[in-house]
């Protein structure tokens, strides 16, 4: 393996700290990493939320493998390959009641901006072609393209990159811990924070607005979990005012709430969903955007010659992809992993919680197999004291991720109740060694 690290430019990394401290994996399989060296690291983050069963699943390796020699790579524009519809059949089966339309992404942010562009294209093409405003969420994170960072609401990813979209607005967070500090599960107090689409709808007018967009469970921004009546409410509004609802579930889809998705643990169904990351396990990347029916009828009422949607990718469906994702949905399929995570979700919320009184421990979030651990910010260095904690995990074998001063844990859903106990056990020597 190489460790000339002098050409490589890293993506969201401290590129000139880490080459003088690399961190390297070489290899993996079920819930581990390991080093160049041999070290054994326990994956408390499912890769980066994604690797959903485990890794080095051999159902998802052997069906690349097998599909990589019989057909590499098809067109996706006018021509088609029989696993692109397969894998549409399947996952129709998996979303809420009526996302039954499927478009190929290679990512989450390109999923998003699929789903931003089918929302104006939508109301377009009903002859509402003034409905083009997007509006996002403070503190989400929808991919780093161009409409991805407009609607998203994360200032680091915004401010190098100049002017953003136009005509895009935001409604406030949901995170309050003065109210809603240490709940398990759904929080009690903030479901009147929906409320203001309302101040945007009264201050654009509704035929203005397009789509909202919300991440059912922010992940990237803390793991922040909507108060309870959150979500009906903010679909209630969209109704009201023929707006599109979508959910980005790149984090929450296939099975890290305890459901399929998000929509389905929280009784909510958006116009849109977009997904990508769990639907290939992580193995190759594919995203997806899943819309309802009448939406993609309306594409479907021009004259049939033209191209609906003038919109797609040279990888959208690609062949290597769509068999990562059928072995993926076998493997979640045969072993109960879309709701693996309630069954696990007490004990996980117990051994989370179980932290609280530890140092700088503020607030503890969690749902399903996913959770926060928010620390308070050491004084100037915003960052700086979650950092030294997931370095100190490291050290230990354990891999945690970090987002601001919140510690993020989404493990593989195959995870075991010793392996909870390993990663909360060694949070908790870490945290209190950093007291
Ligand atoms: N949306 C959400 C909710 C995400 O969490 C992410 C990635 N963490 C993305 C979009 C972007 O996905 P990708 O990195 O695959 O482009």
């Amino acid at each position: 393996m190489t460790t000339d690290l002098d050409a490589y430019w890293m993506p969201f990394t401290a590129n000139r700290q880490f080459k003088k401290a690399p961190r390297l994996l070489s290899k993996a399989s079920g819930m581990h990493f390991w080093t160049p060296e041999g070290r054994e690291v326990l994956d408390g983050i499912a890769g980066l939320w994604c690797v959903n069963a485990g890794h080095a699943r051999p159902k998802i390796v052997e069906a690349i493998r097998a599909q990589a020699l019989e057909l590499d790579f098809a067109p996706p524009f006018n021509m088609a390959h029989p696993k692109a519809f397969e894998l549409a059949e399947r996952l129709v089966q998996l979303t809420p009641a009526g996302l039954n339309k499927v478009f190929y992404t290679n990512s989450g942010s390109e999923s998003v901006e699929t789903a931003l562009k089918m929302a104006i294209a939508y109301h377009r093409a009903r002859g509402e072609g003034s409905r083009t405003r997007l509006i996002g969420r403070e503190r989400g994170y929808h991919g780093v393209n161009f409409g991805g960072i407009s609607v998203g609401g994360m200032v680091a990813n915004r401010k190098m990159f100049g002017s953003m979209l136009t005509g895009v607005d935001h409604i406030r967070h949901t995170h309050d811990p003065a109210r809603n500090a240490f709940s398990i599960g759904q929080p009690q107090h903030g479901a009147e924070l929906a409320d203001d689409l309302e101040r945007l709808v009264a201050l654009h007018d509704a035929s203005t607005i397009a789509a909202v967009i919300v991440e059912p469970v922010a992940g990237s921004t803390g793991v922040l979990l909507p108060p309870q009546g959150y979500l009906e409410r903010l679909r209630a509004i969209c109704d009201k005012h023929g707006i599109l609802l979508i959910f980005d579930e790149v984090i929450t889809g296939f099975g890290r709430t305890g459901a399929p998705f998000a929509a389905q643990r929280f009784g909510v169904t958006p116009d849109l969903m977009t997904v990508a990351k769990g639907l290939t396990n992580g193995c190759v990347p594919m995203g997806a955007v899943f819309a309802k029916q009448h939406i993609h009828d309306v594409f479907m009422n021009g004259p049939e010659h033209l191209i609906e949607f003038f919109h797609g990718y040279t990888y959208s469906g690609h062949p290597l992809a769509c068999a990562a994702a059928l072995g993926t949905l076998d493997t979640y399929a045969e072993e109960g992993l879309l709701t693996r995570a309630s069954e696990m979700e007490a004990y996980f919320a117990d051994a989370l919680h179980s932290l609280k009184g530890l140092p700088h421990v503020i607030d503890i979030r969690n749902i399903g197999l996913v959770g926060g651990i928010e620390l308070a910010p050491i004084d100037g260095s915003p960052g700086k004291r979650a950092f030294d904690i997931f370095l100190e995990c490291w050290e230990r074998g354990v891999l945690i991720r970090t987002t601001g001063d919140t510690v993020a844990l989404s493990p593989p859903l195959i995870i075991s109740k010793t392996h909870v106990d390993q990663i909360v056990g060694t949070l908790a020597d870490a945290l209190k060694r950093a007291g």
